[in-house]
């Protein structure tokens, strides 16, 4: 299965699906990882709080995929903002991973409050020019959030990695990243948790489903897609992951895409990152 790839701002590009992780233990995310690999994914995303790198590197090695050919995005929450902390924080991650670097890195949230997400990004900008991170990027960050990052340090992010869905489309955020050449990734793209199984019933989601021969969950994630954004649905069963990849051969029409946006809740649907995050 060809997926496709989406240019970053760092001349590298970014497979368009990738496998969430969340909330994966060690054991768990090995299998799944080692799962995803074998159906068809490049790319996996972990962070230092989901407790689950080692496993994520597992599942890597036991795959017999190249490191090289497979893109690993992990993320360094607040425990490592400020004091050049993350650096400890990335190497640490590495040594877990059993990786010399990774594709991405992100913040993975901007945690206002604590008014250090500059110079961590500072710090990021680091790792970056050391080759200890191939790209570096954000998470959950707001357009004031990225404007200020923008106007005070000199790597754009090449990612911003939000929580969207048919629900919560978070429309200015991405006309912000697309503004700065940012690569919107969304998070929970099928609704996340508890919230997958409500929106996957939405009778207009059903109703395309059927129509086209598809899955639910498979016209959620070709709505994100044809819209160029890059999903990273987590799944761990087998018949799922390869679901979820298998995105490339139908299309939703202007109506489809129409019908699934009466799902949009507003503007302050979803998570607020100026209030939330770790
Ligand atoms: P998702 O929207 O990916 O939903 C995952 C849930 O959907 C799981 O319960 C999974 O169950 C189920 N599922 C997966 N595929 C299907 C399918 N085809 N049909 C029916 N159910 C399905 O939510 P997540 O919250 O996991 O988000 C995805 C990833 O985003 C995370 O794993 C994590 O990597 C990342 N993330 C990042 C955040 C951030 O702050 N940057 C915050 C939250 C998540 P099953 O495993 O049984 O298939």
């Amino acid at each position: 299965m060809s997926i496709p790839a989406i240019p970053l701002n760092t001349g590298a590009s970014i497979p368009q699906v990738g496998l969430g992780t969340w909330p994966l233990d060690d054991a768990q995310a090995a299998d799944a990882v080692a799962a995803g690999i074998e159906v068809g994914y490049r790319h996996i995303d972990t962070a230092t709080k989901y407790g689950n790198e080692a496993g994520v590197g597992d599942g890597i090695r036991r795959s017999g995929v190249p490191r090289e050919e497979l893109f690993v995005t992990t993320k360094l929450d607040g425990t490592f903002q400020g004091d050049d902390r993350a650096i400890d924080g990335l190497r640490a991650a590495l040594e877990r991973l059993g990786a010399d670097y990774v594709d991405l890195l992100l913040i993975h949230w901007p945690l206002p409050q604590r008014d250090e997400y500059v110079s961590t990004w500072r710090t990021f900008e680091k790792l970056h020019a050391d080759g200890l991170a191939r790209a570096i990027g954000v998470s959950n960050f707001k357009p004031a959030h990225l404007d200020r990052l923008i106007a005070e340090t000199s790597v754009v992010p090449a990612v911003n990695q939000i929580q969207i869905s048919p629900a919560i489309t978070r429309l200015e955020q991405r006309a912000c990243d697309d503004t700065h050449g940012i690569v919107t990734q969304s998070w929970s793209p099928l609704g996340g948790g508890s919230g997958v199984r409500s929106l996957l019933a939405e009778p207009v989601i059903v109703a395309v489903a059927e129509r086209l021969g598809r899955t639910p969950a498979q016209v959620v994630l070709r709505w994100h897609v044809q819209q160029g954004l890059v999903v990273i649905p987590k799944s761990s069963d087998p018949a799922r992951l390869a679901e979820n990849l298998d995105l490339f051969s139908f299309e939703l029409s202007t109506d489809d895409m129409a019908a699934l946006t009466t799902l949009d809740e507003g503007p302050d649907a979803g998570v607020d990152s100026d209030r939330s995050g770790h």
